[in-house]
């Protein structure tokens, strides 16, 4: 069973028993199928986190990452091991006209809507789909929301004059996911998302075009994350990007990611597994005391480095 309350963010309903999602097309081993949308603006209810609804045109990514916490919504949804999550990516072909209903019926003035929290809004299938891009248009005609966007993707860029016309009627917010400037650490971490290198060109173009960009340093990794020689050249890197900040939190490893992400320290990281074993015993989130050890680097150098930045022109 599992519990809602100790999920980041709202599970998908599930496939009727016995239904056959409609194939829309594959890309070498990736199957794209498509998922029937009722509510596609999900209210999200846990403190934890920083906004009032998610959308996510997507179940499933193709970018892979082995940590990856949303790998458990796959699951829900087509219980077929781990790899299903990365190789079927679910579509959501029709959430425009679902966003559009529920943007008639609800007042959503001044609350925070996250973009992209369970897979990448701008994973590949975007380029083919470009569910995104239409979701952001709808809101267009209305004014003074929070929305914000992560992805480990340059396509972003794309809605660069979507992104900018949204931001003068809104507050706008993109999160570029990265964990590590070094391109041989990020293949082996993120091994089909674009490199460090174009993922920060990708900040510094938004951040010229007057964009609010946020670094992402989810997950931090005990045993990679601890080490200031590991965390220094991105916050050197955030800086002549000019980001406005670097969020980070700590590796968050509950099943399926649990067993997927084992496997990638067997094979990448063996020295660290048993320390792992320890740490994530019985628990999906680490103790009080390894997570303020964890985060202590991470919070140092932020400080010095003066993140975070103000809002430009904002009070
Ligand atoms: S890019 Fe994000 S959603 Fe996609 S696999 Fe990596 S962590 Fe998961």
């Amino acid at each position: 069973m599992i519990r809602q309350a100790s999920l980041p963010f709202p599970l998908a309903p599930p496939l009727a028993a016995g239904s056959e999602a409609p194939p829309l097309g594959r890309r070498g081993p990736v199957a794209y199928l498509e998922l029937a949308v009722g509510e596609l603006l999900n209210r999200v209810t846990s403190p934890r986190l920083p906004f009032a609804w998610t959308i996510n045109p997507y179940r499933g990514c193709e970018f892979g990452c082995p940590f990856c916490y949303a790998r458990y919504t796959h699951d829900f949804l087509e219980p077929a091991g781990w790899r299903a999550f990365e190789t079927r990516i679910f579509v959501k072909h029709r959430a425009p006209q679902a966003l559009r209903r529920q943007l008639r019926r609800r007042v959503l003035q001044g609350q925070p809507i996250a973009i992209g929290t369970a897979s990448d809004p701008y994973q590949p299938a975007e380029g083919r789909f470009r569910l995104t891009r239409e979701l952001l248009a709808l809101f267009l005609p209305a004014a003074g929301l929070h929305l914000s966007l992560t992805t480990r993707s340059p396509l972003v860029l794309r809605d660069l004059d979507l992104l900018t016309a949204l931001d003068r009627r809104h507050h706008v917010e993109v999160n570029l996911s990265l964990l590590t400037v070094d391109p041989e650490l990020a293949r082996a971490l993120e091994p089909r998302a674009p490199s460090p290198r174009v993922r920060l060109e990708a900040a510094a173009r938004l951040a010229a075009a007057g964009l609010t960009v946020n670094l992402f340093c989810q997950p931090l990794l005990p045993g990679i994350h601890d080490d200031e020689a590991v965390l220094a050249p991105l916050f050197a890197a955030a800086t002549a990007a000019g980001v406005r900040d670097l969020v980070a939190s700590p590796l968050f490893l509950r099943s399926p990611a649990r067993e997927r992400f084992f496997a990638w320290l067997g094979a990448h990281r063996p020295a660290l597994l048993p320390r792992y074993r320890q740490l994530y015993r019985n628990r999906t989130r680490l103790d009080r005391a390894a997570s303020e050890r964890l985060l202590a680097p991470f919070r140092r150098l932020r400080l010095a480095h003066g993140f975070p930045r103000p809002l430009a022109g904002r009070t």
